[in-house]
């Protein structure tokens, strides 16, 4: 069990907080902070069993949503700097991790081949993140309407009614992207002021055109942002040229305005940590009204005075830190190898279900999430076996935990020309494969869901059967 290899550095984390504390000179704690040994105790027993009630995250069989345990060593260095709870709101709040903020989202940047002189810093997650850059864009464009596509994350469409910018949904094409002649169209109004381009949508992980996108905006002058909070990472095996993902669309983010990375999905990091990076640092004067323009044109980053939020965690910070200094941001060690299992882990799952009889594939991955449903006559009935599918999944002997995907039906008739669609909005089932364990259980994970999925038609064909036994005796 990887969190095993925890027990002696936790001890080493107190040692050092002992150490730290104790070079500060001895003090008394006052009795008002105590704890009852047996209320702890019996209380703790509560709250670990409590906790029982989750799904395997950590566990290969947990193949659902965006769900990943953070890797030991993000625990050990967000478990030694909470200790000291610095708050990144200021270098004053933590002066350690405040740098140690400045040096992750640098190198954060430069996996996007950002500038130098970026403006970033990490946030609560995603959400905020993309807010940040929407609010940006707003300022800058006060009277024009911002754009993502129907498959964005819906962050976007409720940010914009938070800042009261006009939001445009733009279709997006048989593989989930944004479709490009549909943007034009859009832009071609002169109402949009900024694109939103996800690299790694939420759903099916499909990848906006981005290369393609982007000279676009910049003909018709509009800003270019990047929700990169699931794919950002892949830019790691992007820039290596890897050939296992279309590298373009994620090379072409280093010339868009701003980007949200979420290291708490593929950075190994627990929840809380997001990140913001702008190209331009001027726009770090739309966050103190009483700041010099120039002040932000210099390296020096101010966190407290760019950031939407005020406290943040140093120990996230300091979490990122030390994990990419274990493993780094590049291709052949570090965080590449990881990213590679779960690509390769989704390339073998695709190819094993285009192979079988029971389950047909919805999109060919382009990053690690499979999207498949068993396979039926009708939309309806692939519908209903697709729910009975992950639910009978996730409650049998030796289980897997799959999640549900809403697809259109229509563009199910692409790959399945036999279909017959009888509605249009169909339940098909997804795969999140962002563990690189996932790499070695593939053939298993397939096997099991093949198994279950034979299962589930051997009972609707039995259920079928009484229907009819029953039709027949009625008559
Ligand atoms: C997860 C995700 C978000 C939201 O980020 P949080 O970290 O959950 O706040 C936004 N966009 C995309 C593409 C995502 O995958």
């Amino acid at each position: 069990m990887p969190y095993e290899e925890l027990r002696p550095w936790i001890g080493k984390a107190l040692d050092f907080i002992h150490e730290w504390e104790a070079s500060w000179g001895a003090f008394r704690v006052h009795p008002a902070q105590e704890v009852d040994l047996d209320t702890l105790t019996e209380a703790f027993g509560r709250y670990a069993r409590r906790l029982t009630d989750n799904y395997p995250f950590f566990h290969p069989r947990y193949a659902g949503q965006m769900l990943k345990p953070p890797h030991p060593v993000a625990v050990l260095g967000y478990f030694t700097a909470m200790l000291i709870n610095p708050n990144n709101h200021a270098l004053d709040g933590g002066p350690a991790t405040g740098k140690m903020e400045k040096e992750v989202v640098r190198q954060l940047a430069a996996m996007f081949h950002f500038p130098e002189h970026t403006l970033g810093h990490l946030t609560g997650g995603g959400t905020i993140a993309n807010l940040e850059a929407l609010w940006v864009s707003r300022e800058l464009h006060p009277q024009k309407a911002i754009a993502f596509s129907r498959e964005a994350h819906y962050t976007h469409e409720r940010m914009c009614r938070v800042i009261q910018a006009e939001g445009v949904k733009i279709p997006t094409d048989r593989y989930g992207r944004m479709d490009l002649d549909a943007l034009e169209e859009a832009l071609q109004t002169g109402r949009i002021g900024t694109v939103v381009l996800t690299a790694g949508t939420t759903g099916p992980g499909a990848v906006d055109p981005i290369d393609e996108a982007v000279s676009l905006c910049r003909k018709y002058e509009a800003r270019v942002h990047v929700d990169a909070a699931y794919g950002g990472f892949f830019s790691i095996l992007a820039w290596a040229e890897d050939p296992l993902l279309h590298g373009a669309p994620f090379r072409a983010i280093a010339e868009c305005d701003s980007v949200a990375v979420d290291p708490h999905k593929h950075g190994l990091q627990p929840y809380g940590c997001g990140c913001i990076l702008f190209r331009d640092p001027s726009v770090g004067q739309l966050y103190k009204h009483d700041s010099p323009y120039t002040y932000f044109t210099s390296t020096e980053l101010h966190l407290g005075e760019i950031s939407l939020e005020c406290s943040r965690p140093g120990a996230a910070a300091g979490a990122l830190w030390l994990t990419l200094q274990c493993l780094p941001l590049e291709a052949y060690t570090g965080l590449g190898p990881i990213l590679r299992a779960s690509l390769h882990a989704a390339r073998r799952w695709a190819s094993l279900i285009e192979r079988s009889e029971e389950l047909v594939l919805y999109l060919k991955p382009e990053l690690d999430i499979v999207t498949y449903y068993p396979r039926r006559a009708t939309a309806h009935a692939v519908d209903a076996a697709s729910q009975r599918l992950f639910e009978y999944a996730m409650k049998a002997e030796d289980p897997v935990f799959l999640s549900v995907y809403r697809a259109q039906a229509a563009r199910m008739k692409v790959t399945n020309p036999r279909l017959n669609v009888d509605q249009e909005e169909v339940r098909i089932l997804r795969s999140v494969l962002m563990k690189p364990e996932h790499e070695l259980y593939v053939e298993w994970l397939h096997q099991r869901v093949v198994d279950m999925a034979r299962a589930i038609q051997q009972e609707e064909g039995t259920a079928d059967g009484k229907e009819k036994t029953r039709k027949d005796a009625g008559n």
